[in-house]
């Protein structure tokens, strides 16, 4: 068999046509003409037919031919028995299509939820110290200005709160020694409210304190709660995880200063994963145990939230962040029971 057509050649390159004749001989696309070449016919791949516009042959690395005479091109690949193979080749670039999103997806979702978390997991364990000081200060700086002014606690109140849980012994845990912690006492805009900061700092609002009616014990539970977020290295990680491109250039410089710009609104209205609120009360239930305490301090604690709840629509920040109150005062009670 042996058959010629003509028509413009494409090298891929430059935008200029060249005039060529095209055949098909032993297995091959012959060019003759402007440009020459030969290429085995199972090497190129034919363009479907697209309404009107002109029916492209590819060579390998993206030359293309396009024949002056469609209907020629048409018989000629029909004669060369190239038709079949072209149905082939688009159901298989199809299936590769589909199993490369497939496998594209799977990455994704995989890397969202295995590989995310143990890079801020290692990321937050290995991060040195000064930059957790660096992101905990310049966040709180950042609120001072916004959403805080000072606490109208009297300051020996504060400084009995604070004297009361220092005296606390922290749990003993297998994963590292209890974290330092400094506890700071502010006036809130937003209401009721209790963080623990990278740096350390445990903030602790006037109207947390009004909102557990001034009852030391369910202050003690609120704090030893929020250590066990400092201790799991909660909000480092929900950082992380949150910025991930920016922790990346963290890494990098060492310089916090990207991440700090979204921190307060994070620290305000944070959404822990349920199994981060579970490690933080089991924290503060082992300090509680510890120490001796009542695990009632912390069922006050979520008392005082279901209080708050049936008040309304209003539930403050800290409230919506910390879900599923009656379940968690379930959970306490239930190991209340159980212990001794
Ligand atoms: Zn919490």
């Amino acid at each position: 068999m042996h058959q010629e057509l003509s028509g413009s050649y494409f090298d891929g390159v430059t935008s200029r046509a060249h005039r060529v004749t095209l055949a098909v001989h032993d297995g091959a696309v012959h060019l003759t003409g402007d440009a020459q070449r030969s290429t085995p016919l199972a090497e190129m791949r034919v363009a479907e037919r697209i309404a009107r516009a002109p029916r492209k042959l590819t060579f390998p690395d993206e030359a293309t031919f396009e024949a002056d005479d469609q209907a020629a091109l048409d018989a000629l690949l029909h004669a060369t028995g190239h038709r079949d193979s072209i149905v082939v080749r688009a159901q298989q670039s199809w299936r590769s299509a589909i199993a490369a999103i497939c496998v594209t997806a799977g990455v994704l979702v995989v890397s969202y939820l295995f590989v995310l978390p143990a890079a801020a997991d290692l990321v937050a364990h290995n991060l040195p110290v000064s930059v957790e000081r660096q992101i905990g200060q310049g966040t709180l700086a950042l609120l001072d200005r916004h959403v805080f002014s000072p606490s109208r606690l009297p300051e020996a109140r504060r400084g009995e709160l604070a004297a009361r849980f220092a005296r606390l012994v922290p749990p003993e845990t297998v994963d590292g020694p209890a974290p330092e912690w400094h506890l700071v006492f502010r006036k809130s805009r937003i209401g009721p409210n209790a963080f623990a900061l990278p740096s350390g700092h445990i903030v602790l609002t006037d109207e947390m304190v009004e909102l557990l009616q001034d009852d030391d014990g369910a202050v003690m539970a609120t704090l030893a709660h929020e250590l066990g977020h400092l201790h799991g290295r909660h909000l480092t990680r929900r950082l992380i995880q949150g910025s991930a491109v920016a922790a990346a250039g963290l890494l990098i410089s060492g310089d916090a200063s990207s991440l700090v710009a979204g921190l307060p609104a994070l620290a305000l209205d944070l959404h822990y994963s349920r199994d981060a609120e579970r490690e933080a009360d089991d924290y503060a239930v082992a300090l509680l145990e510890r120490n001796g305490q009542p695990l009632a301090y912390l069922e006050r604690v979520f008392e005082a939230f279901q209080r708050l709840e049936h008040k309304g629509p209003h539930v403050p920040a800290y409230l919506s962040s910390h879900p599923d109150t009656a379940d968690r005062l379930a959970r306490v009670r239930q190991h209340d029971r159980h212990t001794p």
